[in-house]
């Protein structure tokens, strides 16, 4: 799956595409990035990733090296000579590479363009079964996180610390002891029998599955909210914890921070929304 990889325009076999030392995405993380889900050679919701992309691009200032439709048939392409099928299109921009390290902008210095597939790891049947642990972890990120930047490494060490311990995701608690996201991964819970999830904000990558999923629930005349606070106290209380992502599509959380959520199976309404999302055409 990881044959041909997309490098500025050009197709070339993966282990021998390369990027300069100078391109500042390696250096600074000075690049942003998306990640798509190719459902049957399909890609899923790619408007809304190129959307987000754009956005990204804008918002450190990165023009846009390709128009919408060149993006469209690039990406097409490289699922294609990939053997389509499911998997998932990592698609990486970064300001380029000047010909010196130094942290003031370049001036006149084209991005690089990366993109390479992967194979897709849907939920294993045990999870979907049993659910998944989460631990909290205060939130240590910088205060743009609604850039799909690739400087990660907060949430790269925070998911460690949760795999250390025996988990899948851990959740971002803000100075406010407010729920924030999953390091890869936006977070719903059903509170009282509603379905709450925090509201968009700098600190908050705005999923693309996060929109299908609010999408699935009007659809479904679920009742949901997004909340300005989604206090830890309410998640601790919660009978259902829901995170979603491109990668993991939508996974019942049992477990947080080694206490049993709920009645401690997948929730009710997790199964109506992930029923109901199996069913959303997957173009
Ligand atoms: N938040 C963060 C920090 C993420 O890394 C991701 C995964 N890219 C998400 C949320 C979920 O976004 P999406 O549904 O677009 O994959």
């Amino acid at each position: 799956m990881t044959d041909t990889a997309l490098i500025n325009g050009s197709f070339v076999a993966a282990e021998q595409a390369s990027i300069s030392i100078f391109d500042r995405g390696f250096l600074f993380a000075d690049s942003v990035y998306e990640v798509v889900p190719v459902y049957a050679g399909r890609p899923f919701r790619l408007e809304a990733h190129l959307s987000r992309l754009a956005d990204s691009l804008a918002a450190v200032g990165i023009d846009n090296p390709h128009q919408h439709g060149d993006w469209v048939r690039l990406l097409n392409d490289l699922i294609n000579v990939n053997g389509g099928g499911d998997q998932s299109v990592y698609l990486q921009v970064t300001r380029g590479a000047p010909a010196r390290r130094e942290h003031r902008l370049p001036q006149d210095v084209d991005p690089n363009i990366v993109a390479f597939c992967q194979a897709r790891r849907p939920p294993p049947p045990a999870t979907l079964a049993d659910g998944v642990a989460a631990v909290t972890r205060r939130d240590t990120r910088w205060a743009r996180c609604h850039i799909k930047s690739t400087s990660l490494l907060a949430n790269v060490l925070a998911a460690a610390e949760a795999h250390a311990e025996e988990a899948t995701e851990a959740l971002f608690i803000d100075e406010a002891d407010g729920v924030v996201e999953g390091s890869s991964s936006n977070i719903f819970a059903v509170v009282d029998g509603r379905v709450l999830t925090p509201a968009l904000r700098p600190a908050i990558l705005p999923g693309i599955t996060r929109g299908v999923v609010l999408d699935v629930l009007a659809a479904n005349d679920i009742a949901h909210h997004m909340v300005d606070h989604l206090p830890l106290t309410a998640l601790r209380r919660a009978d259902e914890i829901w995170i979603c992502s491109s990668s993991r599509e939508i996974m019942p959380v049992t477990q947080l921070d080694g206490v049993t959520v709920g009645n401690g199976r997948p929730g009710d309404v997790w199964a109506k929304v992930y029923g109901a999302l199996q069913e959303v055409d997957h173009e």
